[in-house]
This record gives structure tokens, C-alpha cells and sequence, in this order.
């Protein structure tokens, strides 16, 4: 960066110093984090909810049977069929994807719940037309913290991800989804449902019995892991026996909603205020996709405003100044993109911005890019790590999914340093060895984790266990 101006370089040093998270604070933050998943398990609960979600079992790989699954993420909503074949571990799958119109994220709960049903009799209709079906057990991923009471019951604690729809929270989303189905006189019955990160864990489990914990990196972020019911004090009133295992759907985005360890910066501090749900989610808010080019966008906000700092001088950054207008497959973008001329970025910004910006400042946003993805990446291995070492898990795989975790650079190898560092792992005698814990692509969580998950619940029910 040898022509840089000063100016520019000093706002490099400031950027580096607030985003930069060392070992230390890693290992500061894991310990707080253990502390955190211990409080949410017991009856005075903490900020993390730990919910239990009533899957109680691992799978065999020996499931069989026809599923749907109804996959409400952030972003898309998909319907599958999916087919447990009599094949160890072995699925067919069959999917649609239904665009997820951005108004319904902020409309009325009937809107919502008609357009999810509207999709499951679309999909029924073309792939089942004119044949005389038994129900359907449905295994629905609700991608939201929600209490369960059994298996088939949610009530949505609150709403993330920039969801904010009336008249859902506190409520039971089971009996809304029903009422929708049943108007339509579609063949299906709702059997479960479930977080994408428990079915990712199971759905992991079912190819790969190393897997132990379930993490999405995507437009939210969140990890499940089975804990032993005896090790649940929140739920000792039930008088489940101790060794029996429950999934839970840790939901680690609301770490630290008191902040007390999380190096928070000014602008996840705007961030935060801004969102429909202030003073949630304040991990998922740092390191989740939906909030990586918010934070971007932010730094060379505030960057341009600044008078001591001369960047875009003299062009028009209206479009820059609309919140959220870049998302996280633009830093992905940057940070793909050939160092020696960024050519690519400077095209981004032309297009998407009608912004030139000149060689050094093409060098500023590479380096902010790259800061605010290696911490997201840093910052969610702790994640990781507090909950290996909650459960003494020594070695282990972990699945992961998700837009970040799949196509965000270097994020794979960023987190598995950071987990190394904070584990204290020796240095490996190969570079092909394999790290003791290893995060790794899953399998498709929301929609095989669901049909299985059904499936798992099925056969509890068959066999007489609540
Ligand atoms: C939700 C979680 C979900 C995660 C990843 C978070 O915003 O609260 O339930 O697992 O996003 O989709
Ligand atoms: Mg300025």
C-alpha cells in the first residue's frame, strides 16, 4: 500500500485496531460464552435460550419412509419431498424454491402463513396431481427461537434476521400454519418442527456419527448440540430420565446482549439501533451475512462524512447511503477479487454505486472487507469452541451450512485458525492431518434434518416415548 495518502492510512490503523480480535480476546470471550450456555440451561435462564426441541435421539441411518419438508429460512422458502430409502443413511430428495417476496418479512401474520401454505398445495399439485394420498408428515423448519413444549409447538420468542411481522411473537406458529393447510384441504400433517441447526446436526449425524454439533453460518447464525436431559436443569421438573438425549437449539445470536465482553464497535452500536429488534442478537448482529455489508457500508459512510478524511471526494454517495443495499455476497466479491488492480471491486461500486472510487481507496475497502469477514469468522469459532469444551468434546466433527459458510472466502480457514488458537492445539506434524475438530460442510439440514427428524419423532411416538 506504498502510495496510500496518510489520511487513508491512519483510518486503515483505526479500522484494524477496532476490528482485529487476538487470542486473547477469543479465548476471554469463549470462556464468558461457556459461562452463558451453562446460565440458559438453568431454570433462571440468561440471555442465550438454549430452547430444548424434543428430538431426543440420534439417527441410525436405518429411517425409512416419505417426508415433506417446509424450509423457512431467511431468504428463500422450499418445499421437499424427501425419500429415506431402505439404504443405510441413503435419501432421495426432490425440492422447489419459492421466492420469499421481501414485504412479508414486514406485513401481517395471515399474509405469511397463506403464502407458506399456497406454496406446500403448489407443490403437491404438481408432483402428486389427481393421486389419492395418505397425509404427509411434515417435518417445518422455523429458522427462529421458539419454546417447545413437545415436538409439534412453538411459540416464537422474537422474531431475527429483519423479520418483524405483527402478531407472531408469544404466539404458537403451529396452529397459524394449520388453520392455513387445513383451509386449503392439502394432504398434510405437520409432525415437527424444528431449527435449521437441529437438523443440521442430525442430518450430519445420519451420514457421519462424529458429527456432535450443528452451526448455521448464513443470513442468521446459530449452532444445536445434544445435551444429556440430567444436565437440563430447566427441565428437571419433567423427570425425563438423565442419560436421555435433547437436541438443543442453543440460539447463541443473543451471546452478550449485555455486552460485556464482545469487542462491539461504533458502528455494530448503529447496527443494533437501527434493527427492528434493538439490543437482541448482539453476536448474530457482528458476524451473521445479513449484517456484513451493512457494516461496510457503515465504515465508508461515516468514512466520507468525516471531514479529516478525504474519500469519494466530489461524487454523489447517494446510493451508498440507503441501508442494507449491500449484502454479504458483495464483500464475498471483494475479497475474491485479484489484489493487483481490483478491478472487480472498482466495478461493483461503479455499478451497483455509481461510485469510482480511486486505487487507494480500492485498497481501503479490500482491507475493511477482509476485517470484517476474518472477525465474523473469528468471532463465531468461539461459538464453536464453548460448546466443545462445555461437552469435553476432545475430537469431533462439526456440520456447518449456510450462504457465509459456503461461499464467503477464506471463512472455512479463518475459523478453523481461530479454533486452533483458541483450543491450544498443537502445530500439526502434516498439513494434511486432520484438526481434533473440524467444521465441516453438512448435509441439508432444513430439509433432510426435517424428514428425518419427523421420521425420528414417529417412531418415539410408536414406541410410546411422550
Ligand atoms: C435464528 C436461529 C437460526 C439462525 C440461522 C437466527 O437468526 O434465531 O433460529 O438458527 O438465525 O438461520
Ligand atoms: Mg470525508
Amino acid at each position: 500500500m506504498a502510495d496510500v495518502p496518510k489520511d487513508l492510512l491512519q483510518e486503515i490503523k483505526r479500522l484494524e485496531e477496532l476490528f482485529t480480535v487476538d487470542k486473547a480476546k477469543l479465548k476471554a470471550i469463549t470462556k464468558h460464552f461457556i459461562s452463558e450456555l451453562d446460565k440458559g440451561l438453568s431454570v433462571e435462564g440468561g440471555s442465550i435460550p438454549m430452547n430444548p426441541t424434543w428430538c431426543m435421539a440420534f439417527p441410525t441411518g436405518e429411517e425409512q419412509g416419505t417426508f415433506l419438508a417446509l424450509d423457512m429460512g431467511g431468504t428463500n422458502l422450499r418445499v421437499c419431498e424427501i425419500i429415506l430409502t431402505d439404504q443405510k443413511s441413503e435419501f432421495d430428495i426432490i425440492q422447489s424454491k419459492y421466492r420469499m417476496p421481501e414485504e412479508l418479512k414486514t406485513g401481517e401474520s395471515d399474509e405469511l402463513w397463506e403464502y407458506i401454505a399456497d406454496c406446500l398445495q403448489q407443490f403437491i399439485e404438481s408432483h402428486h396431481a389427481g393421486e389419492k394420498t395418505a397425509n404427509f408428515h411434515l417435518g417445518f423448519t422455523f429458522s427462529y427461537p421458539a419454546t417447545q413444549d413437545f415436538i409439534d409447538h412453538g411459540v416464537l420468542q422474537r422474531w431475527t434476521k429483519g423479520f418483524d411481522i405483527d402478531g407472531v411473537e408469544g404466539k404458537n406458529v403451529v396452529p397459524m400454519l394449520e388453520a392455513a393447510i387445513a383451509k386449503r384441504g392439502v394432504p398434510i400433517k405437520l409432525t415437527a418442527l424444528i431449527n435449521d441447526t437441529t437438523g443440521t446436526l442430525i442430518a450430519s449425524a445420519y451420514t457421519d456419527t462424529k458429527m456432535k454439533i450443528g452451526c448455521i453460518f448464513g443470513t442468521g447464525c446459530n449452532a444445536a448440540y445434544m445435551e444429556n436431559c440430567g444436565s437440563i436443569p430447566k427441565l428437571a421438573h419433567m423427570n425425563l430420565p438423565p442419560d436421555t438425549p435433547m437436541a438443543i437449539n442453543c440460539e447463541w445470536g443473543a451471546f452478550d446482549n449485555e455486552h460485556k465482553v464482545l469487542p462491539r464497535t461504533p458502528y455494530d452500536i448503529i447496527i443494533d439501533k437501527d434493527s427492528p429488534r434493538p439490543g437482541q442478537q448482539a453476536f448474530e448482529k457482528m458476524i451473521a451475512g445479513l449484517y456484513l455489508g451493512e457494516l461496510l457500508r457503515l465504515v465508508l459512510v461515516d468514512l466520507h462524512d468525516n471531514k479529516e478524511v478525504h474519500i469519494f471526494e466530489g461524487q454523489n454517495i447517494d446510493k451508498l447511503r440507503k441501508a442494507y443495499t449491500l449484502d454479504s455476497s458483495f464483500l464475498s466479491l471483494i475479497e475474491e477479487d485479484p489484489f493487483e488492480n481490483l478491478s472487480e471491486t472498482a466495478d461493483l461500486f461503479q455499478n451497483k454505486l455509481s461510485i469510482a472510487p480511486n486505487k487507494s481507496e480500492l485498497e481501503l475497502i479490500r482491507r475493511l472487507a477482509e476485517l470484517i469477514g476474518t472477525r465474523a469468522a473469528r468471532l463465531s469459532a468461539c461459538g464453536v469452541a464453548a460448546i466443545a469444551k462445555k461437552k469435553d468434546y476432545k475430537t469431533c466433527h462439526v456440520g456447518a451450512d449456510g450462504s457465509v459458510f459456503n461461499k464467503y472466502p477464506h471463512f472455512k480457514q479463518r475459523g478453523a485458525v481461530a479454533l486452533r488458537e483458541i483450543l491450544d492445539w498443537p502445530d500439526k506434524k502434516n498439513p494434511k492431518d486432520e484438526d481434533p475438530i473440524e467444521i465441516l460442510a453438512a448435509e441439508d439440514g432444513s430439509g433432510v434434518g426435517a424428514a428425518l427428524i419427523a421420521a425420528l419423532t414417529l417412531k418415539r411416538v410408536k414406541e410410546g416415548n411422550m
